[in-house]
């Protein structure tokens, strides 16, 4: 490892701009023209699903329902190789609570203490409800739905729809937040069949950072000042002390020199939207959102830059599969891989013999 201070991964600090660049897709998809029609329609009463120039008939449902097979399966493969960067990245629901999330600290930011609330709560549903006209709007033409909305023009199916979808952005961003994840969503329930030891997933580098703890200023990181890496299950001990005090007592008192990286500053805690500590091990509910992993980054570097600390770079908190955090070898064909990728291409192949 680099003994200087290197920046957090890229990819993390694109994580707003993602969010923000999907939402704004969404919105916009509505209203995109293809060959003088709505690009994006899928007319239930017309019986008639319109897809970027490509018409899909009752006859065709076949079509449909293979196409969405690939989508689920390509999910899937998506998710075994790569982790929940799904549910950390493109969720509907992980996008709308970060935008709920952006409105509740604008406001905050911006106006005074007794106006956040009233106004947090009245941005919220207003973006709830130009949600609901975007989805109603993929399958009713949009503008029409928009022209008819100040003439209380809308259909009763209409009407409970667009309300139908507002609420349910209003109640899963703004109400149940994490519980969604949590709870409710089949997803969520489905990683372990999805998942392996190959497959990456946020984790907390407890070898490098244990034990945690405040630490007198300058002291470098553990490889800087030759502490070095703890051996496994000296620090998985550390982490079930510290995560299970009453049940494992208290933790010894550790002389500096001792000490690891982790400064035990909470700070990959306080960021997480799911309210897991990361230094618990990997754990179900996780989204790989990478908050964590850039709170921490950021604290680090902070660290280092204020108190010349060598040694004390990034990558307490990573993305990597737990075979990668334990040093060994990396194995991209396994059998799930083989399974859903064998899968996938069964399904465009008969896409593509139906098509054709
Ligand atoms: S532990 Fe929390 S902040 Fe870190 S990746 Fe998982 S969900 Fe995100
Ligand atoms: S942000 Fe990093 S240094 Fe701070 S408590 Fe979390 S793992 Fe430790």
């Amino acid at each position: 490892m680099s003994t200087s201070c290197t920046r957090i991964p890229r990819p993390w600090h694109w994580r707003g701009t993602l969010s923000a660049a999907l939402l704004a897709l969404f919105y916009a998809l509505p209203w995109l023209r293809w060959e003088g029609r709505q690009a994006l329609l899928l007319d239930i009463n017309a019986r008639r699903f319109d897809l970027f120039g490509w018409t899909l008939w009752p006859s065709d449902a076949g079509v449909l329902i293979g196409l969405l097979a690939v989508l689920a399966v390509g999910l899937a493969l998506l998710t075994h190789l790569a982790g929940r960067i799904w549910c950390g990245h493109a969720c509907p629901q992980t996008l709308w609570r970060r935008a709920f999330d952006g409105i509740a600290r604008s406001a905050a930011r911006m106006l005074p203490a007794p106006a956040v609330r009233p106004a947090t709560q009245l941005a919220w549903g207003l973006l709830s409800v130009w949600t609901g006209v975007t989805f109603v709007g993929l399958f009713s033409p949009i503008a029409e739905l928009v022209t008819a909305a100040p003439h209380a023009g809308w259909s009763r199916w209409e009407t409970f729809w667009v309300l139908f979808y507002a609420a349910a952005t209003w109640g899963n961003a703004g109400f149940l937040r994490e519980q969604v994840c949590r709870s409710l969503c089949p997803f969520a329930r489905m990683q372990p069949l999805l998942t392996d030891p190959h497959t990456p997933r946020m984790l907390y580098d407890a070898r490098r950072g244990e034990p945690r703890g405040p630490r007198p200023s300058g002291l470098g990181g553990v490889l800087g000042r030759g502490r070095g890496l703890l051996d496994p299950t000296t620090a998985q001990d550390y982490v079930f002390r510290a995560a299970h005090p009453l049940l494992a007592g208290p933790m010894p008192t550790f002389s500096a020199d001792r000490l690891g990286d982790c400064i035990d500053c909470a700070a990959c805690v306080s960021a997480c939207p799911m309210q897991l500590d990361i230094r618990q091990g990997p754990q179900a509910d996780c989204l790989a959102c990478g908050a964590c992993l850039e709170a921490c980054g950021a604290c680090l570097e902070a660290c280092a830059q204020q108190q010349h600390r060598a040694g004390f770079g990034p990558g307490l908190v990573r993305y990597c599969s737990p075979q990668a955090m334990a040093g060994q070898s990396k194995r991209l064909w396994r059998p799930r891989t083989l399974a859903l990728l064998s899968l996938l291409l069964a399904l465009l192949a008969c896409g593509a013999w139906r098509l054709l």
